[in-house]
């Protein structure tokens, strides 16, 4: 990790971040001032965000939350976000649909009601939007002009938007080899989109690199230098999830890893909502999923390592494609502390889960939402997870930006405009 990355902090007494008030290691609890730093400089370990949530009365929080906007804003006073952001120009995020999935409830055996979180329903489609929105209002705090990052697809759209409609340059860096449906959706807002050719591993190396140079003076990594603000926006699907439930959490939940961030940070708000008394403090337990082609995190839960070790991706499913995932050892913890599991699905259970899931709920998933809901499946077979418990299912991505996953799908028949045309297809 560059030295500058480190020692690089601003005045925080001009940093206006709502109830955050300060940054804390993950490892030693170390705190330092608000800034654009994401490694701590006694243990170089990850930075959080740390709140001031004292004098909050629940019932006054639940009321000010439920009269709130209908998108990730009801929560900011939980968020590293000024009080006015809903004011400002940015893409409004979240309050996807969390649905009642009875038809695919039947055909997997679960009866203690399974619910999809549709997280599809985002600006750009996927749930990047959520993170992105918080790493924005940290770009303004730190007077960042070019919001950039490292992606592998949906964030660089999710940026791409969020920059446009803030004002704000982009320049964003994707493998080369990605889905179409990911490249033209990251272009189309007008940033810079730049291919590597290489890993996603690679390009985050390779950003890594830019913000120690002088060329990356101004530029905000969202899933770097902005990281601890970044990862804060997962929260709000925790939050959502049990609002939706009626202030309730779920028994289970199964979460897509990529990074691993968004698990823990699902962890992280249902903690926050327990400590604030907006919901009883209830066991839950977090599964994770990921693909056989990219399961460095599964390897080690089933191995019983602390530790994970790096892989090369070779997966449909790129969205989750990070060969050696940051928050991977807090995935461990957490899976291990609540009782979950993580595991792996083939690319061809990804595949079969994405027109499941269609099929059961009208609902078109891109292939991480084929990991969890093929995870599901797998963890109700292997009787990991208990069909008799209320289980959430995240879907993070839209089947639009993947239709290669299914690209065998197409045609009933192909007719001629007439009756007899009809009968012969044997369609009636
Ligand atoms: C980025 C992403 C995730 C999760 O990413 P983490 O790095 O684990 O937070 C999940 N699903 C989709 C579709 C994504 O794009």
């Amino acid at each position: 990790m560059a030295a500058q990355t480190v020692a690089r902090t601003t005045d925080s007494d001009s940093v206006n971040l709502g109830p955050a008030a300060a940054l804390s290691c993950r490892e030693c609890g170390h705190r330092v001032p608000l800034g654009p730093v994401f490694a701590c400089e006694e243990c170089f370990g990850p930075l959080e965000i740390a709140y001031d949530f004292s004098g909050y009365d629940t019932e006054e929080l639940r009321k000010r939350i439920e009269s709130g906007p209908a998108n990730i804003w009801r929560y900011a006073p939980l968020l590293p976000v000024p009080a006015d952001v809903a004011d400002k120009p940015n893409l409004n995020p979240g309050w996807t649909k969390l649905v009642q999935a009875d038809n695919l409830a039947r055909e997997l055996g679960v009866t203690g009601g399974l619910f999809v979180k549709d997280d599809s329903g985002n600006p750009t489609h996927s749930f990047k939007d959520r993170v992105v929105a918080q790493a924005l209002e940290a770009a303004r705090a730190f007077g960042f002009t070019t919001l950039s990052c490292s992606s592998t697809g949906n964030l660089a759209g999710a940026v791409g938007a969020a920059a446009a409609r803030a004002g704000l340059r982009s320049c964003v860096f994707i493998p080369h080899d990605l889905e179409q449906g990911k490249v033209v959706m990251a272009a189309v807002y007008g940033g810079d989109l730049v291919g590597i050719e290489g890993t996603y591993d690679d390009v985050n190396r390779f950003c890594s690199e830019l913000i120690g140079d002088p060329a990356g003076e101004g530029w905000g990594f969202v899933n770097v230098n902005l990281r601890p603000y970044y990862a804060e926006g997962s929260k709000t699907l925790a939050y959502e999830i049990a609002e939706q439930l009626g202030w309730r959490l779920p028994e289970q939940i199964v979460v897509p890893i990529a990074s691993g961030s968004q698990l823990t940070k699902i962890d992280k708000g249902f903690q926050e909502l327990i400590r604030l008394g907006l919901v009883e403090d209830a066991p839950y337990k977090i599964f994770g999923a990921q693909a056989e082609g990219c399961s460095p995190v599964s390897a080690a839960f089933k191995a019983g390592h602390d530790v994970v070790r790096p892989q090369k991706p070779d997966t449909i499913a790129k969205s989750l494609a990070i060969g050696n995932p940051a928050d991977g050892p807090y995935v461990l913890d957490i899976a291990r502390r609540t009782g979950g599991a993580v595991e792996d699905v083939t690319d061809e259970q990804i595949v079969d889960a994405i027109k499941l899931l269609a099929r059961t709920e009208g609902i078109f998933a891109e292939t991480a939402g084929g990991v969890t809901v093929g995870v599901t499946r797998k963890l109700i077979e292997n009787g990991v997870l208990d069909p008799s418990k209320t289980t959430v299912v995240l879907n993070t991505g839209d089947g639009l930006k993947t239709l290669d996953a299914v690209a065998g799908t197409g045609l009933t028949a192909t007719i001629r405009p007439n009756l007899d045309s009809f009968h012969e297809a044997g369609l009636a």
